[in-house]
């Protein structure tokens, strides 16, 4: 008996996540006209349409062959949170190949910001953070770095996000060509409710990438997460140090400071006898005098959810009064500092902790299959 033919799926374009360029370029390979394109991109980034069949201007031929041929959404919602102290709203996505991702919405007085993620965990390791205890799966595609903008956008509602902050899951730089992709497209005109300017991509320290970004010409916000000033201490509780050093990180900050005419956020996670001497203080203080920058202090937020071992198990907060002398003397020497309250830690959404059970258990599967 002859055996029966499985027709292959076809394999359908995902449009988010292309520039105009390239959806106008997809409109014409498929026999359609330029202009298309220029529609396309502003029903995703001006009505954040998400699906075809809002897409009125569209004909419906057209819409039919979209349906059939092409993908919107990257991502879905799977379940929204929200923290009843301060408002910070979390959002669960999952992904085409079942992986789960998370963003966060923090509303304040003056802005609201969205922190997405660049990765599905993160593979650097660092002893204070939730998303590095859970292990790494793999990047995420301009279009899902995007999508979290655009759905958590439209599920907002309300009023507009207005600055987005690269600090979920992952290390954005290790993930440089999605990272910069995603950039490029909210720098285009549709996108412009987003500026440039309102975008901080943090790194831990990939030194040669800061330097492509600084050379890319896009000029977003950089944000470095310092934690200490000594090679060794730093080494200790992120391990990429190792790789690249402080020194030849702050080399490239300086290169990208001076390239891009901004200044940088140095964020530092305040940790209990570990960060928080005085001799950290005087090293932070010599740093900030030859760098044009401002510091971001950072009460340490609790990773106890993830049961960390080893020295990440011992790492507590630094005291509230030993934080406030900190901030004082920094600004006794003209230090611009802004101290992150922790917001969300009810839901487990604020700096550090994103990482919930569910997508650690996940990973953990896979590692012991
Ligand atoms: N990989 C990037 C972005 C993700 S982390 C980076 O390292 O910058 C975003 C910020 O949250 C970083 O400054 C990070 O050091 C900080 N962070 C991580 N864990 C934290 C915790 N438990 N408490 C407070 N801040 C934390």
């Amino acid at each position: 008996m002859e055996e029966e033919k499985t027709e292959e799926p076809v394999k359908k374009t995902l449009l988010k996540g292309l520039t105009p360029k390239e959806l106008k370029d997809f409109f014409v390979a498929a026999g359609e006209k330029k202009f298309r394109g220029e529609q396309l991109f502003e029903w995703i980034y001006g009505h954040m349409a998400q699906s075809f069949d809002e897409m009125t201007t569209l004909p419906t031929y057209l819409r039919k062959k979209l349906n059939n041929y092409c993908e919107l959404n990257s991502l879905k919602l799977v379940s929204t949170q929200t923290s009843h102290r301060s408002g910070t709203r979390k959002y669960l996505f999952s992904t085409y190949d079942n992986q789960l991702i998370e963003s966060v919405i923090i509303p304040e007085p003056k802005r609201i910001t969205l922190c997405i993620s660049t990765q599905v965990g993160c593979p650097l390791d660092c002893q204070f953070c939730a998303t590095g205890l859970m292990g790494y799966k793999r990047n995420l595609s301009p279009a899902e770095i995007i999508d979290q903008f655009l759905m958590a956008s439209k599920e907002f509602g309300k009023s507009k996000i207005s600055n987005i902050v690269y600090m979920g899951m992952g290390e954005p730089l290790l993930n440089y060509t999605n990272t910069l992709k995603s950039l490029q497209i909210f720098a285009e005109e549709k996108t412009r409710d987003i500026s440039l300017k309102r975008i901080t991509v943090s790194t831990a320290g990939i030194a040669p990438k800061i330097i492509e970004l600084a050379d890319s010409g896009l000029k977003v916000k950089l944000a470095f997460s310092l934690h200490s000033m000594f090679e060794e201490t730093r080494s200790k509780i992120m391990p990429i140090n190792k790789k690249y050093s402080l020194a030849e990180n702050l080399e490239a900050i300086k290169y990208y400071a001076k390239q891009t005419d901004n200044r940088i956020t140095f964020e530092y996670v305040m940790l209990k006898d570990f960060n928080d001497r005085s001799d950290d203080l005087n090293a932070l203080i010599k740093l900030c005098k030859s760098i044009p920058c401002k510091i971001n202090v950072i009460p340490f937020n609790s990773i106890a959810h993830m049961n960390p071992t080893g020295f990440a198990r011992e790492l507590e907060s630094s005291q509230k009064f030993v934080v406030d002398e900190f901030v004082k003397t920094l600004r006794d020497n003209n230090i611009t500092v802004t101290i992150r309250y922790t917001q969300g830690d009810d839901i487990a959404a604020a700096c550090g902790q994103l990482a919930n059970k569910t997508i650690s258990e996940s990973l953990s599967k896979e590692k012991t299959r």
